[in-house]
């Protein structure tokens, strides 16, 4: 007789054990990774099967598998033993790991959607018409799809193709398979730097590898390369980029390389197109594929490569449960396997950084920018000495002065500012007193477009007062800058410039992205104002300044990581200016230029300010050198939140006495009320050697006190 062990499809208290069912032999198609229907109390559930065993017929009467959900596993034993290690290391329940690895489209069942292909069928003798022009591309371009033609002979082939298989000389088929990748050549030869680098990976020597390279070194071409080599040896290569639709340049550069084979993985696709992606991944033939976080956890059959592109991207990781970060799994995934991880930045995060000066990974460097382009002049303005200098407005003298040269030779201009909106709080000048979200303890923001009054973390909405609601006095006065209101400034000081905005408000769908991007390109716009959406990853020549309006906004954030965070965004951002062949400048307007962060920023010395920022760290034994772990308690009662708050930390100080923990709070979150729930913190934090003693103890407190939030290696402290 065979004995299942199932993990059951519910993340609830009490159920995140495995139970154990018989497998009868009347019951065929389960392996490890399936899902089974099975019998649970007096109904049906359906769960994974971890494990198969022999057993014996034993006194223990087990209920039996009634059958499976699926015709095949939809998880290798190698993806259940992520999803174990997940749901210990991240202090979640392992059906939470589970079914991040699952697209809904698979777990509904759905059937993969089915592409048609175009191919020649038989020769055809015409003139040089439009119709001739498309057979001629796809005798060229066999089994190509739709969109791929459009790509190829422009969005007018479509009557010419229906025309071809109207007169039979091509046709369509229907095919869902993999299609065998073509390789297209590089447009230039490599430069030393590059060669030295790819030979090194290619030495496989070892698992990680740091590529550190300003922007604009080659280091996505180091990636195509790379995959090259993957897929002529019959590899998988997984590219992860952080946020795809901000990206069309890279997604381009990957299809211009390879033709077929690339799939890009993303959140605008149906269910149906990852479906089929899916399907297509587990077959073992080469692909690439480019996506987003998630694509992590995709079913490669023959995973050599993992690149994850600017890898200090805080979209990397995953706040709910599982809080896991895409590098770590990919590190996980890459040892189990044998293939490799290339994390590529100019500003990689501290503990790449670090894991590179440990010498765990193997550290890569491409100091220059490739065909010997300049990194641009970066200055700092002390906007205190534009305050006592009499200047009141938000953009300084220095900034002005460069913007008025850039635009009068016609050329672009690029404005960073963190912060949507047109003002960010409204005060009354009789009584002192914030406009503030009903249900949240912040102030509301002005929105210029809709005239309205926005919370940006609940999307309430409130009409704009005009008397104070506290005191009725008509002196209610706007502060703060945000994007729509640094745009009415470009257009009050420069009335001829074109000034386009990008921010979340303003871009809410990917045409619009890829709309704005291509205006700007074009030069259909001289500014463009934005929020950090825009700072990375964007290639435009024309920009030669880059103004960064307030670079303190991310330097005070309540936590650990804002001095690092500012020190990427500001590099990031100088990194826009000067693509082209226009040398570039950055005026970084600051209340604050003494810090550290803004100092190395400007010099763009990355070395020296690891050495400070990682001192920081080993000073208070945060990451890398301590783990944390936020514990969220909240509570529509402020009271309660607040006891139970307490009566968790008491119960965690008690629990990791043993391994030195340093147990911080309760305190009440920075954001204390959202949503109408007050919020209570505590922090855990332990050394790095005890990271795994401590993850197993916190089990005891997600068992105990299941209504906490338990977040590993928080991002997000608000
Ligand atoms: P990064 O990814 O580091 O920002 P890219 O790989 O995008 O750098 O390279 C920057 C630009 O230089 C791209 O337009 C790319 O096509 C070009 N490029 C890269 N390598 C070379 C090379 N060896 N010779 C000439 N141009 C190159
Ligand atoms: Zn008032
Ligand atoms: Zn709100």
């Amino acid at each position: 007789m065979k004995i299942a062990d199932v993990v059951i499809d519910r993340a609830v208290r009490g159920l995140d054990r495995t139970l154990s069912y018989e497998l009868p032999s009347s019951v065929h198609n389960v392996e490890i990774g399936s899902r089974v229907r099975v019998p649970l109390g007096r109904s049906e559930a359906v769960g994974i099967v971890l494990r198969i065993m022999d057993g014996v017929s034993s006194d223990r009467a087990l209920k039996a598998i009634i059958g499976p959900v699926d015709s095949i596993p939809v998880l290798g034993p190698e993806m259940i033993e992520l999803a174990q290690w997940m749901a210990e290391y991240y202090v979640c329940y392992l059906p939470q790991a589970i079914r991040a690895m699952i697209p809904r489209g698979i777990r509904r069942g759905v059937a993969p959607a089915t592409q048609w292909h175009y191919r020649v069928a038989k020769m055809r003798q015409g003139r040089s018409s439009a119709k001739q022009v498309l057979w001629e591309w796809l005798a060229e371009n066999p089994m190509a799809t739709i969109l791929e033609i459009r790509d190829g002979v422009g969005d007018k082939a479509s009557t010419a193709l229906r025309a071809l298989v109207a007169e039979g000389t091509v046709v369509s088929e229907h095919y869902d398979g993999p299609r065998p990748v073509q390789f297209n050549p590089r447009q230039y030869p490599l430069n030393a730097d590059q060669t030295a680098v790819i030979q090194d990976i290619l030495s496989g020597s070892r698992t990680g590898w740091l590529l550190e390279g300003v922007t604009g070194s080659g280091k996505t071409e180091v990636y195509l390369e790379v995959i090259e080599k993957v897929l002529r040896d019959g590899g998988q290569a997984l590219v992860l980029i952080p946020e795809i639709a901000l990206t069309p340049q890279t997604l381009q550069r990957f299809s211009d390389r390879f033709t077929h084979g690339v799939y890009v993985w993303h959140s605008g696709l149906t269910d149906r197109q990852r479906v089929r992606i899916w399907f297509n991944i587990r077959q073992p033939v080469p692909a690439v594929v480019i996506a987003a976080r998630s694509g992590v956890f995709l079913p490669f059959s023959r995973l050599r490569l993992v690149v994850l592109d600017e890898e200090q991207e805080t979209t990397y990781k995953q706040e709910e449960h599982p809080s896991y970060h895409a590098r770590e799994v990919a590190l996980w995934r890459a040892e189990r396997v044998g293939a490799t991880v290339i994390v590529g930045s100019a500003t990689p995060s501290v503990e790449s950084g670090w894991a590179a000066r440990q010498g765990q990974f193997g550290w890569l460097r491409l100091p220059s920018r490739v065909l010997e382009r300049k990194l641009p002049e970066v200055r700092v303005v002390d906007m205190r000495e534009e305050l006592a200098g009499g200047n009141r407005g938000i953009f300084s003298r220095a900034l002005v002065e460069a913007m008025d040269e850039a635009l009068g030779h016609g050329q672009q201009v690029l404005l960073f500012l963190n912060r949507r909106g047109f003002s960010t709080f409204i005060l009354c000048r009789s009584c002192g007193q914030t406009l503030d979200c009903p249900h949240c303890a912040v102030t509301l923001t002005y929105h210029q477009d809709h005239d309205r009054l926005i919370c940006h973390y609940c999307d309430y909405i409130g009409a704009v007062p005009t008397k104070c609601p506290h005191c009725q006095s008509q002196k209610i006065r706007h502060f703060g800058a945000g994007t729509e209101r640094v745009v009415l400034e470009v257009q009050k000081t420069w009335p001829d410039a074109r000034v386009v905005r990008a921010d979340r408000d303003s871009l809410k769908t990917r045409d619009s992205y890829a709309q704005l991007y291509e205006t700007f390109l074009g030069g259909g716009a001289d500014v463009l104002v934005g929020t950090q959406m825009i700072a990375k990853g964007m290639d435009f020549p024309r920009v030669s300044v880059v103004g960064i309006v307030a670079a303190d906004m991310s330097l005070h954030f309540p936590d650990f990581r804002s001095g690092e965070r500012t020190f990427q965004l500001l590099v990031q951002a100088a990194g826009r200016a000067g693509r082209g062949d226009v040398p570039g400048r950055v005026v970084v307007q600051t209340y604050n230029p003494e810090h550290y962060a803004i100092q190395h920023a400007v010099t763009q010395n990355v070395d020296r300010f690891f050495e400070e920022e990682l001192h920081l760290r080993h000073e208070l034994r945060y990451p890398p050198y301590g783990v944390l772990w936020l514990l969220e308690v909240e509570d529509p009662a402020r009271e309660r939140a607040a006891t139970r708050a307490g009566e968790v930390a008491a119960y965690v100080t008690e629990l990791m006495a043993d391994i030195q923990a340093q147990v911080m709070g309760p305190t009440p979150a920075p954001l204390l009320k959202i949503r109408n729930h007050f919020r209570y913190h505590i922090l855990v934090k332990v050394d790095v050697l005890n990271q795994q003693a401590a993850a197993g103890l916190l089990v005891g407190v997600r068992d105990n006190f299941p209504d906490v939030r338990i977040t590993t290696d928080p991002y997000m402290m608000l």
